[in-house]
């Protein structure tokens, strides 16, 4: 780490380095700024990047002042990651910029929001697969994968990434790619938030200006058939067509929301034919729609944060099927959406990326609106319903055990060693994290315990 850049002196000397904003008690904005969408957060200070520099700063003054650390870009993760009462956080908003660079390749800011770069690249013609909402963050998205409304003809947004800027531990800013930092550039594919704060990804875009868009609605009563229908078709559907099945909760029942089967089509409607037979179709509010318009401007209510929960499934069975549907009276506040995978995603080597999942054919991810008493039954569910992984982005309330369902063995074992070699102080722990390989001995339970406490 140069001395340029330290930020001895405290406060002020932190303030005398970075080119964007300090804030810290008694500045107005610290509130706004150390907020994120499921917590309010009271950090001791919030450095407000504009570069690289301001991040390696913001590093150099969490470490003199012996701080916790957190980064913070679109503040939507559900278990509040971008926050951290009486740490620094890395607030990496201010490095938002979209820019073209030859082949389609598009340098993103990691401040940028999702929304922002899908305005931006409709300008001219060109689209990044990337989550279904306007306002999540770049840098959270791309720190769990990506599965967005072109998974399955384009894979996860990380799969399009051909180099990255990322300051590391030590301060140091590095590009990275597979041919300058290998083993770096796997593990910031999938699990960037335990590696470092990357400023930029450079992706690939894909010419799409527009897509076929919207949800099919089916009765609520035909919820079991339509679901059974749909898995069975997306199990091996055309590659084009990306879908997902949206379950609203029971407590709703008065209102009989529709089962709700939401579509992407990249390119011939014809894909979407079989799923216009699932059952009596209500409605088809399929249309044309521009890709930018796809993402959504909804987000969560700011200040609850409800349980959060998801599983990795390798094939649908009736069996998984008929569980989830009969937790639904049990659990009145479950809402489900089931994400069909496979396509792209699943054509990636599981060992590529250090996020392995790649045969799960199906995500099942579910939120509990109801009240807390419902939690107990809606973590008793998930412990049977016994899902062969978890993506790090749908967690809200992760546990010792989610760090084992978000790595395979392989994924887990080389990240401890990449993590050994770029943070073996395990600075960047406030995610699900893997520790660093030293640790790694006396048993994974104990491993896991020692995880936990260092997050607090
Ligand atoms: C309404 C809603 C819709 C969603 N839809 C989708 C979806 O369609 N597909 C999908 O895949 N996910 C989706 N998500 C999940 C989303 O990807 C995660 O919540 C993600 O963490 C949010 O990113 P963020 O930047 O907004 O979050 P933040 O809370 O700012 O960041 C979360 C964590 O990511 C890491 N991180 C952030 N920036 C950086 C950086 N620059 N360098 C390194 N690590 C960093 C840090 O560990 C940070 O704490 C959705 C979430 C919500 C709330």
């Amino acid at each position: 780490m140069t001395e340029s850049v330290t930020a001895q002196g405290g406060l002020d000397g932190l303030r005398g380095v970075v080119a964007g904003e300090v804030l810290a008690d008694g500045d107005a904005g610290l509130a706004e700024a150390a907020r994120v969408v499921t917590a309010e957060g009271r950090p001791r200070v919030v450095v407000r990047c504009a570069g690289a520099g301001d991040v390696v700063a913001a590093l150099r003054y969490a470490e003199a002042e012996d701080l916790p650390i957190a980064v913070r870009s679109g503040g939507h993760h559900a278990a509040g990651f971008g926050t951290r009462d009486g740490g620094v956080v890395i607030d990496v908003r201010p490095m938002d910029e979209v820019r073209l660079l030859p082949d389609n390749v598009v340098r993103v800011g990691t401040g940028a929001t999702w929304g922002q770069v899908a305005a931006r690249l409709a300008k001219v013609g060109l689209a990044i697969s990337a989550g279904d909402t306007a306002a999540v963050g770049v840098g959270g998205l791309m720190a769990g994968g990506g599965i967005g409304w072109m998974v399955r003809k384009h894979g996860l947004a990380i799969d399009n990434v051909v180099a990255a800027e990322v300051v590391t531990a030590d301060g140091a800013v590095r590009r990275v790619d597979s041919a300058t930092e290998p083993e770096l550039f796997w593990g910031l594919r999938g699990a960037a938030g335990s590696l470092g704060v990357v400023t930029s990804y450079d992706i690939t875009a894909v010419p799409q200006k527009t897509v076929h868009f919207g949800t099919l609605l089916y009765p609520w009563t035909e919820a079991e058939q339509v679901l059974e229908k749909w898995a069975e078709y997306m199990s091996d559907a055309p590659a084009e067509l990306t879908s997902s099945l949206q379950l609203a909760p029971t407590m709703m029942a008065d209102r009989q929301v529709p089962v709700a089967v939401a579509v992407c089509a990249t390119g011939d409607r014809a894909v979407l034919e079989p799923l216009r037979n699932l059952g009596s179709l209500l409605t088809d509010k399929v249309v044309e729609t521009p890709y930018a318009e796809v993402f959504s401007d909804m987000s969560m209510p700011p200040g609850i944060r409800p349980r959060i929960r998801n599983g990795f499934y390798d094939e649908w069975t009736p069996n998984l099927g008929r569980r989830l549907l009969a937790a639904r009276p049990r659990i009145p506040g479950l809402a489900m959406e089931i994400r069909a995978l496979g396509g792209a995603y699943g054509a990636m080597p599981a060992d590529a990326t250090a996020f392995g999942h790649r045969d799960a054919r199906f995500l099942v991810n579910s939120v509990l609106m109801g009240p807390s008493e419902q939690a107990d039954d809606f973590d008793d569910l998930w412990t049977s319903l016994r899902p062969k992984g978890a993506y790090l982005n749908f967690l809200s309330h992760p546990t010792d055990d989610d760090l084992d369902l978000c790595y395979p063995k392989a994924h887990r074992a080389r990240l401890a060693t990449l993590k050994q070699s770029v943070d073996p102080g395990h600075v960047f722990r406030n995610t699900v994290s893997v520790p660093p390989r030293p640790e790694w001995t006396g048993g994974r339970r104990h491993l896991m315990r020692w995880a936990m406490r260092s997050r607090r």
